[in-house]
């Protein structure tokens, strides 16, 4: 039972090719490069009520190049140095498996990995999240489709991951250069963006 009066909006954002460069399979701090105006972009959103929560598929847990221990230690570090630039990330969710290319438990199916919405939806249901109020950044088609399959009423682009394709900037409600523009943009404009 969802509890319409205590709902809060959230801002979903991707993590590689949003947060950090996508540099394939980052598993360690030191390939972990923030990229430009990430904190200030979130403090943006905090400041406009959202709350901010991270959905990202990890197969590279299920190819078996790192392991969840791994995962958790350096989401651990990237929690670390977003609260030192006074910025609360209020979940993470993670998609650990792959249905072709998994190895073991891992190679599934599964509905978390996006474009399933299955993160999304249980992020809602965790943290009674109003999707019609909540908005999305991402740097793939997958993302934008996750978005829209699980009712986000937002679903941005942002350019500095995947090469954005034709169909991704059709798909999405607008793109932006980096998610520094992008909050900027919900900032300067609530009224257009409906925030
Ligand atoms: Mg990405």
């Amino acid at each position: 039972m969802i509890n319409k009066t205590h709902q809060q909006k959230a801002v979903f954002l991707d993590r590689d090719g949003v947060i950090n460069y996508d540099l394939g399979y980052v598993s360690q701090a030191q390939d972990f490069q923030f990229i430009p105006g990430v904190f200030e972009a979130c403090k943006q959103f905090i400041q406009l009520g959202y709350q901010i929560i991270i959905i990202t598929n990890q197969s590279g847990i299920a190819r078996g190049y790192y392991s969840e221990t791994d995962f958790a230690q350096l989401n651990q570090w990237m929690l670390n140095q977003f609260e030192k630039h006074d910025v609360s990330i209020k979940d993470v969710y993670y998609c650990p498996h792959h249905p072709i290319h998994g190895q073991g438990k891992y190679k599934l199916d599964c509905d978390c990995r996006k474009p399933q919405p299955g993160m999304i939806k249980q992020a809602q249901q965790e943290h009674n999240i109003d999707l019609q109020q909540s908005v999305l950044a991402g740097d793939k088609l997958s993302d934008i489709q996750a978005g829209k399959c699980a009712g986000i009423a937002t679903n941005f682009l942002v350019k500095t991951g995947k090469v954005v394709t034709d169909e991704c900037a059709d798909q999405a409600d607008g793109s932006f250069a980096d998610l520094l523009s992008l909050s900027t943009a919900l900032s300067n404009s609530p009224v257009i963006y409906n925030v």
